[in-house]
């Protein structure tokens, strides 16, 4: 990957970035979202925030042999303490981190967000915390797209502050867009992961140790949520 020729799943972020947005991309590594799109001139200037020092020297030269010292400020910061008022960012990208980190980091930075930035994510699992956070927040979820690149399943959750928003418990597991959609790459990933849950389960109950509750009560009420949602669809 490079900022020419961008990953599927990084190419399905950039079509979630407004035309002439000004984005922070937080966890940026080597910037190749964020200098992609200013290449294209997609979009008119970039944050490309991160916490560690290599990926942070990886951004910074990849904005420099760009030449886009001007367009892109590279930030050493923690989250989204990587974002200026002066920047008038109006569009935040978290991707490719476990959905836990990026909630912690949405919760962590909440008082540098204007509230009115667009919020394009793709957590590598962890989704249904993750859509917790965004409804106790007033996000509503605008898009939710799924895509399988090298035998991975990436979502990518945009969503908007909107004030009060409601989702069943349900609705945070699957996603309320792709549970009403039911694509065939949603439906595929949930056939996977039934055989994957109900092996595991077996296995659980093979093992002739002490259970953990709590894991075996949720994996069983997952494992009862796909099978009525897989049944419901007529692919079981
Ligand atoms: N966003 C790129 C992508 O999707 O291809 C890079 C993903 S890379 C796997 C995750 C990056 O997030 C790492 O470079 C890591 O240093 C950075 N990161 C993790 N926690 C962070 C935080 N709290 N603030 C900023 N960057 C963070």
């Amino acid at each position: 990957m490079n900022p020419n020729t961008l990953s599927m799943r990084l190419e399905c972020v950039a079509a979630q970035v407004p035309a002439g947005a000004r984005l922070a991309d937080i966890g940026s590594d080597h910037a190749y979202l964020p200098v992609a799109l200013i290449n294209r001139g997609a979009i008119v200037a970039a944050v490309a925030g991160e916490v560690a020092l290599t990926p942070f020297r990886a951004a910074y030269r990849t904005v420099c042999d760009n030449g886009q010292q001007l367009q892109i400020q590279v930030r050493l910061a923690d989250g989204l303490a990587a974002i200026e008022p002066a920047d008038r960012i109006d569009t935040v990208s978290i991707c490719g981190m476990g959905g836990e980190t990026i909630r912690d980091i949405l919760e962590r930075g909440k008082l540098y967000l204007r509230g009115q930035e667009r919020l394009i994510l793709q957590p590598n699992g962890g989704e249904q915390p993750l859509r917790l956070w965004l409804m106790d927040n007033g996000y509503r979820i605008l898009s939710e797209e799924l895509l399988r690149e090298n035998r991975f399943d990436y979502e990518i959750i945009v969503a908007e502050r909107s004030g009060p928003v409601s989702y069943s418990a349900e609705q945070l597991y699957f996603g309320p867009l792709q549970m009403q959609a039911r694509s065939e790459a949603f439906l595929a990933k949930w056939q996977r992961l039934l055989r994957y849950k109900q092996r595991t389960l077996d296995q659980l109950a093979e093992a002739r140790q002490a259970l953990p509750e709590q894991k075996v009560v949720e994996l069983t009420q997952e494992v009862r949520w796909i099978t009525q949602l897989l049944e419901a669809t007529n692919v079981i």
